[in-house]
């Protein structure tokens, strides 16, 4: 019988690739606490009614990507395609803003999508990502873009370039549609069969086009449909950016094609991710939302990134640190009868804070000393029949290859001792 393999477009976290992951998620979570966000946790699955509401019908996501199924007791449940939509309705539900507004929130976690599995493209991915809601200023959308700013920063990945657009409010889009259809209905024939679809359920999607970009390039921009009102609050979000020392480019041709967007919309792009999939993440301002999901209407923005994405530029940029040894020190019995000592012994270790592996295991020292050099051990603690005798332990530097004895009440002061000593050069 063939072993059974993990699902087409998953991916598992081995030990070796888990400290990165790791110090992923610990500088996300500095970061963004640094600016006052606290950590928030929603379900993988919600009712399918929320995605449907909260990404909206016309999506790619919704329409082709999203894993559906019904529960036992008849209910349509989805497992999350990403974490804006249960979040905002956790933050809505648990009446978070009664005491703080805005609340300012980070989450981290697998959101799931049915795409075409391809490099940095998987059925089950990670996101980090933070929401502030409860206002609308444009401060709040510069905070946001600055955080995750200085959260790429923080990962050592240089040259992030942050792509910014406004998509006005309800008013300007209703303007830009208009000024849309009037372009694209002429060109219908040459559109493509999901674009000929979007002209009559959701025009601004024709500007994500796959296919063909070309129908998109000369089409009007959002920038020339935006009120003196909205042209302002973009105008005070740019400043903004320019006085947190962000350099940001203007792209009247980013868009995200829902009604509950509001005006900052946003991408962090990296130069080695190729075409489609140039974007780390990104996110936007959506007053719209907790509405459509039948709260209070709340104003509020966040992003999110892609941690496979994240990691995929950290590798290729040799940012990530090293990963630390398994532990510092093995503890090792050389026959069965000193196994009980050996044990107590590694016990006294860890209390003391240390990371210990016990190799009681009824094999040859050789061999114990060889997994221990494996294991990344820069030391090794030894119990023979003398040792455990005499009252005493072998304390023995790997990377040196010293050894001394020691009597057990000052172990853990030869241990640390021994990992304290410089690397033999
Ligand atoms: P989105 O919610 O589509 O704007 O996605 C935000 C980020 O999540 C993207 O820029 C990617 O970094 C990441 N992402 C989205 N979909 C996938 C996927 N199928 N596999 C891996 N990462 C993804």
């Amino acid at each position: 019988m063939p072993p059974i393999a993990a699902p087409r477009g998953t991916n598992d976290l081995l030990p070796d690739a888990s400290s990165a992951w790791r110090w992923l998620h610990e500088t996300h979570a500095r970061v963004v606490e640094s600016f006052g966000y606290r950590l928030v946790d929603s379900p993988i699955f919600e009712h399918t009614e929320l995605f449907e509401r909260g990404v909206g019908t016309s999506t790619d996501v919704v329409e082709k990507q999203m894993y559906t199924f019904t529960d036992r007791g008849g209910r349509s449940l989805t497992l999350r395609p990403e974490g804006t939509a249960g979040v905002l309705r956790a933050v809505m539900a648990g009446n978070a803003l009664a005491e703080v507004r805005p609340a300012r929130v980070h989450y981290a976690g697998p959101m799931f999508r049915s795409e075409r599995p391809q490099k940095g493209r998987y059925h089950q991915f990670q996101q980090v990502g933070i929401e502030c809601i409860g206002e609308r200023a444009a401060e709040l959308d510069v905070e946001v873009i600055e955080a995750g700013w200085r959260f790429i920063t923080a990962l050592g990945l240089a040259d992030v370039d942050i792509q910014v657009n406004s998509l006005g409010d309800l008013e300007d889009r209703q303007r830009f549609r208009e000024a849309l259809l009037a372009y694209y209905r002429p060109l219908a024939d040459r559109l493509c069969d999901d674009c000929r679809r979007r002209l009559e359920v959701n025009p601004l999607r024709l500007l994500d086009c796959k296919r063909d970009a070309a129908p998109a390039a000369a089409a009007p921009l959002i920038t020339d449909s935006l009120s003196a009102t909205s042209a302002a609050y973009f105008d005070d979000v740019l400043s903004g950016l320019r006085a947190a020392g962000i350099a940001a480019t203007l792209n009247p041709r980013l868009v995200r094609g829902l009604d509950y967007y509001a005006h900052t919309a946003f991408e962090y792009w990296h130069g080695s991710l190729q075409g489609s999939q140039n974007a780390l993440g990104g996110g936007g301002r959506y007053d719209g939302l907790a509405e459509v999901l039948g709260f209070a209407s709340t104003p509020a923005t966040g992003y999110a990134l892609g941690v496979e994405r994240l990691l995929l530029v950290a590798r290729q940029m040799a940012t990530v640190p090293p990963s630390p040894p398994a532990c510092e020190a093995v503890v090792c019995s050389v026959e069965p009868p000193q196994a009980a000592i050996a044990a107590d012994l590694a016990r006294q270790l860890r209390e003391a804070g240390l990371r210990v592996v016990l190799d009681a295991l009824d094999r040859k020292l050789d061999r114990k000393l060889r997994a221990a050099d494996r294991l990344g051990a820069s030391a090794a603690v030894i119990v023979g029949e003398d040792e455990a005798r005499d009252g005493m332990a072998t304390v023995r530097d790997l990377r040196q290859r010293t050894q001394r004895r020691v009597g057990v009440a000052g172990l853990v002061a030869a241990v640390r001792a021994t990992l304290a000593s410089p690397v033999a050069g």
